[in-house]
């Protein structure tokens, strides 16, 4: 959200719109109709974290080269871990917005599923989470 300007933006950004940049394309979407990406304040809420999301080579090839060593981990065993918030995090700042404007919930959605719920950990019983975003006067 841009605080001068009131642009908001939702943006879901699981595996495949990660590595594609989405959080980027929104910053963009939200500068087109407004919003300075200096001033944009982002979270990043809670999502599966890299202590538990493995991935393979065919993930692992589509992150941007530039965020691999913040945002992948290779295993001495095969595959990858991927941090999803730090490839989002890249992803915002490189769209201009500032390190100290992303806040993290730092959860992972698997380890707790006492409070969120995990597709990737619980399967099709995992129930569903969503996100709200209002804006104040
Ligand atoms: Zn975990």
């Amino acid at each position: 959200m841009d605080r001068v300007t009131q642009v908001i933006a939702v943006v879901h950004a699981g595996w495949r719109p990660a590595v594609a940049g989405i959080a980027a394309r929104a910053v963009e979407k939200m500068a087109a109709l407004g919003a300075i990406p200096g001033r944009v304040l982002a979270a990043i809420g809670p999502v599966i974290g890299p202590c538990c999301y493995r991935v393979g080579e065919e993930v692992a090839a589509r992150v941007p080269p530039g965020a691999r060593s913040t945002a992948l981990k290779k295993e001495e065993t095969g595959g990858f871990r991927l941090d999803l918030g730090a490839l989002n995090r890249w992803w915002l700042t490189n769209a201009g917005v500032p390190e100290k404007n992303v806040f993290s919930a730092g959860e992972c959605t698997a380890c707790k599923t006492d409070l969120y719920y995990s597709y990737r950990k619980e399967g099709d019983r995992a129930g569903r989470m969503m996100a709200v975003i209002a804006r104040l006067r």
